[in-house]
């Protein structure tokens, strides 16, 4: 092994890694990147098929992005932003308002996907006792939805393998079946679909809305829950729902956002909705540095602006709160949309991106294909017919992963879904190339089982 890894198995520890199994499959040393790709440290390259944990946007080593950073560097790389503020974030906030869906107003800055998401929680929270209502104490969910893995974006996720041992730390709340229609919640096949998993939903918020501060979902796409693409009906229904039962609408967009799914921010496939609260990370910073924030509304501001023992202000902030340089590759990045027409580039690709995915329903494993934008999975299933899912224990997911890696691939399963999460400077080319060698090594697995 080589002595750099030798010393990272020495004094590291890996997220979402088994430590133990790492002796025998240390992780890759990278050192360095462009574009598409991804070179380690013996001379042999990668494609980036998941945009390095969903959050690459323009491909990497950006020279505008490169750029920008490099500058705010020269400036101002830090300071603190509670009494004091800095250029990179008042143009950054502008450009976000004016981007954002319906009458998002104000933005509060933070440094990660799950601060965004607790900041809403938190904000949703207060905001219904400031303005006096002190019965709302309450979160609706979507079952399999994910929104972080801190302790309050936990209690809101669905209870997996991820956070089902620390269930007695989760505050409690509301959860509703997800809109999985190829495991439909309500037994019903596609073509007779309705939305009709709407209605525990309707049913919940007629029962309890008075305790209820907010629903936070996904919109279009859950992530982590297995790349569960489900119908723009189910957000819009869910969307006039929450407004109607006076409860906050918090669409988390930390991996939707920023143009993945071939809009800006997925919420825009459903209409013009308007949300309360809006959490984006990730791809903020073109996947270039940390970073966070959360929109909401005048409403929501104003409610927390009084007298300053009036204990409606929010007692919230993080140490690296709206950083200069983070700011700064998020402005690029906007720009980068704006000057390349970004988002009218990838709708060219998206077709392509579809109709070659389709493909895959041919192959013995693959149960179902899902595709939005460039977020694209495939759900591997042991008998097509009954849906019946992989056996866990033979980790094919794992095995795929193994092999794509040697065919220059990221095919990091999630249990038994293969995907692929894209970056946005994705060529023709390229996707060609990498669903051909996807398509080689799930057929390969096929064989065996
Ligand atoms: C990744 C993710 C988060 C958490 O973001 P981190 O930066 O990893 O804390 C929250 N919500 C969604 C939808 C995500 O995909």
């Amino acid at each position: 092994m080589n002595t750099w890894l030798k010393k990272d198995l020495k004094y590291i520890w890996h997220p979402y890694t088994q430590m133990a199994h790492c002796r025998k499959f240390p992780p890759i040393l990278i050192e360095k990147a462009k574009g598409i790709k991804l070179f380690d440290a013996e001379g042999r390259w990668y494609y980036d098929t998941i945009s390095s944990w969903w959050c690459n946007v323009h491909g990497h080593n950006h020279p505008a992005i490169k750029k920008a950073i490099k500058n705010q560097l020269d400036c101002l790389e830090h300071v603190l932003f509670s009494g004091f503020t800095h250029r990179p974030a008042i143009q950054l906030s502008e450009k976000l308002i004016s981007l954002a869906p319906g009458r998002l107003t104000k933005v509060f800055f933070s440094d990660n996907g799950s601060t965004s998401v607790e900041i809403a929680l938190k904000l949703s929270f207060q905001y219904w006792r400031n303005i006096g209502n002190t019965a709302k104490t309450r979160f609706i969910s979507l079952d399999r939805g994910y929104h972080g893995d801190t302790v309050g974006t936990m209690s809101v996720s669905g209870v997996d393998l991820f956070n089902k041992l620390f269930q007695p730390l989760l505050f409690s709340g509301y959860k509703v079946p997800t809109p999985y229609c190829y495991r439909c919640p309500m037994g019903k096949e596609r073509a007779s679909c309705v939305v009709d998993c709407i209605k525990p939903l309707e049913k919940l918020l007629t029962e309890k809305s008075k305790k209820i501060c907010g629903m936070i979902l996904e919109p279009m796409v859950l992530g982590a829950g297995g790349m569960i693409v489900y119908p723009k009906e189910y957000l819009a229904r869910a969307a006039s729902l929450c407004k109607k039962f006076n409860v906050h609408l918090i669409l988390d967009e930390v991996a939707t956002g920023f143009g993945r799914t071939g809009k800006m921010f997925a919420c825009e496939h459903a209409g013009n909705l308007t949300p309360d609260f809006l959490c984006l990370s990730k791809g903020i910073t073109a996947g270039y540095l940390p970073f966070g924030a959360t929109l909401t509304t005048d409403e929501v501001y104003r409610a927390f602006c009084d007298e300053h023992d009036s204990q409606k202000t929010f007692y919230h902030g993080h140490t690296y709160t709206a950083n200069p340089l983070a700011c700064a590759a998020a402005l690029a990045s906007l720009e980068v949309f704006e000057k390349n027409r970004v988002l009218d580039k990838v709708n060219q690709v998206i077709p392509f991106f579809h109709n070659r995915l389709q493909g895959f329903r041919e192959l013995p494993l693959v149960g179902d294909v899902r595709q939005l934008g460039l977020i694209g999975a495939l759900e591997l299933v042991e008998n097509k017919k009954t849906k019946k899912a992989l056996d866990s224990g033979k980790r094919l997911g794992y095995k795929i992963y193994e092999q794509g890696l040697k065919k220059r691939l990221v095919l990091r399963p999630m249990g038994n879904i293969i995907y692929f999460f894209l970056p946005l400077c994705v060529k023709k080319s390229e996707l060609h190339d990498i669903l051909k060698r996807s398509y080689r090594v799930i057929e390969a697995q096929g064989i065996k089982i």
